[in-house]
């Protein structure tokens, strides 16, 4: 469970390299589709082209200690929507004569879980009913560019890639459709995860890390990042902390103001149904609101403290927060504090020092005459950095344990909101509880690798204010006004899928 970040891009890099090594492969003349996919029905993973794959059915029996095989699972599951095309089902409807339809697709879903992978190979693309281009759509995936044209068997690596993820997703539960449903389980439950993203704090204008063009990271290019992550890499920051402190103003947190969906979790919480808020924001908003730390675990840490990267003291975030806004690095007090004593009998400190240079010198004797040494070893007090966690960091131990042992057992309801759960940790949660506990999504867009029970699709501010309003709960916060109207359309097709929008108030007068 506790992933480094870091490892990430690696394995990406990887992936993709082995993606395009799927055109290489399957021009062999020996590619068949049961080379492809023989592997798929056993349980301990297939190396295809290079990946662990691993089945569904090893992750229910590894029943939660260990874990480094979800993560696997996981990764291969992320970056496949990182790097391949992703469809949502909706766009099956578009009349592609290359996809399947939805209904199609639906059916092909079951008929592998019916019949398994092998049957359903070979009465699929084996029986030439369908190619295997074709067949992939049903597994949300987009044939490749890179590959238009090539022979079908080109596509068996990725049809069984697909064949793979599909097997190891939840199950929708059949019976939790419709938005009372959804209002319904929310009155009932007693223990609910809420995991939220960035999209929960987006109406206050704090800027979504991810999502391009108004994310953060395209304001950093201006910075001649090869890649933005870079701004929270651990490494870079221990090189060169100007970097992460030049944009660091624009992200800590307005320590005033909440969203509603901030509120709606509060609200959860005094009516004694939050179990666990995991968040993945790191702009503290949480607790502003008033989420108890105890029910709160802050999934890549937050601002609300700061630590010395050199000594470790740490302070309350804000007391950096004067530093940051001014465009300085904030230096640490016991640092500076232990240095000013160490500098205290000056001279002599100087010649001591000057003395443990020569001992040096005579170690590495060979080429040590350079005159950088001069200053090689004038301590300098260690940089304050936000306790939020950089890439190449370890994730907060209260994750994996707050999950599995304490909440794996009691949690009757999970909602999502305003993530597409595809950044480690959070994304873990969903795949690790137990596939009949109902879940629930509430973001501006569907995602396909992981089945929602219900889908409420828009602002999460909207949607949480009409939830409440259904349920007759009072939701008071300032953003949202007293005579808001919300209209919710279910998608045609979809009984599970609805789309929330603010009705706009009519002009009484012309
Ligand atoms: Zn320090």
């Amino acid at each position: 469970m506790d992933m480094d970040m870091a490892r990430l891009t690696a394995h990406q890099a990887a992936i993709k390299e082995a993606n395009l090594n799927v055109r290489d492969l399957s021009s062999e003349e020996e590619s068949e589709i049961g080379d492809a996919l023989a592997a798929v029905p056993r349980v301990n993973g297939v190396a295809i082209h290079g990946l662990e794959v691993l089945d569904a059915s090893e992750e229910e029996s590894a029943d939660g200690d260990g874990d480094g095989d979800s993560d696997d699972e996981w990764e291969v599951e992320s970056i496949f929507e990182d790097t391949l095309g992703e469809m949502d089902d909706q766009q099956l409807f578009d009349g592609d004569p290359e996809a399947c339809t939805y209904e199609e697709a639906v059916q092909f879903r079951r008929q592998l879980r019916d019949e398994g992978p092998e049957e359903f190979c070979r009465k699929t693309v084996e029986a030439g009913t369908i190619s295997a281009k074709k067949l992939l759509t049903a597994f949300n995936i987009r044939p490749p560019p890179f590959l238009e044209g090539s022979p079908d068997d080109a596509y068996y690596g990725l049809l069984s890639l697909g064949i793979s993820r599909e097997l190891s997703k939840r199950i929708k539960l059949p019976h939790y459709n419709t938005i009372d449903d959804a209002v319904n389980l929310i009155k009932q439950s007693r223990n609910i995860i809420v995991l939220t993203g960035a999209g929960i704090s987006t109406s206050l204008g704090i800027p979504d890390f991810r999502s391009k063009g108004t994310g953060l990271y395209s304001k950093l290019e201006h910075l001649g990042l090869s890649d933005p992550q870079e701004v929270f890499d651990i490494n870079t920051f221990r090189e060169d902390p100007h970097i992460f402190y030049s944009v660091a103003k624009d992200i800590i947190p307005d320590h005033e103001r909440t969203t509603p969906t901030h509120a709606f979790i509060h609200l959860l919480q005094q009516k004694g149904k939050l179990l666990t808020n995991y968040s993945q924001n790191i702009d503290n908003i949480e607790s502003i609101a008033g989420i108890l730390p105890e029910k709160l675990v802050q999934c890549h840490g937050s601002f609300a403290t700061a630590s010395c990267i050199v000594c470790k003291y740490q302070l309350p975030g804000e007391k950096i927060f004067p530093d940051i806004k001014a465009g300085r690095i904030p230096r640490c007090d016991k640092c500076i504090e232990r240095l000013r004593q160490l500098r205290a009998p000056n001279t002599m400190k100087r010649k001591r020092s000057g003395n443990g240079q020569d001992k040096k010198r005579r170690r590495f004797d060979t080429n040590s005459d350079s005159e950088e040494e001069e200053d090689y070893d004038i301590p300098e007090a260690g940089v304050m950095k936000p306790d939020i966690t950089f890439f190449g960091e370890p994730l907060p131990d209260k994750f994996s344990e707050r999950l599995t042992n304490h909440d794996k057992e009691k949690v009757d309801l999970v909602i999502v909101i305003g993530t597409s759960l595809k950044v480690a940790p959070v994304s873990e949660v969903v795949p690790y509880l137990p596939s009949h506990i109902p879940q629930i999504y509430i973001s501006r867009e569907t995602v396909s690798h992981v089945n929602f029970d219900i889908d409420m699709l828009g602002d999460c501010d909207i949607v949480v204010a009409e939830l409440c309003r259904r349920a007759d709960w009072e939701l008071k916060h300032e953003m949202i006004p007293d005579d808001q109207q919300i209209e919710v359309m279910t998608a045609n097709g979809f009984p599970s899928r609805h789309h929330f929008n603010v009705i706009k108030p009519k002009k009484e007068e012309e």
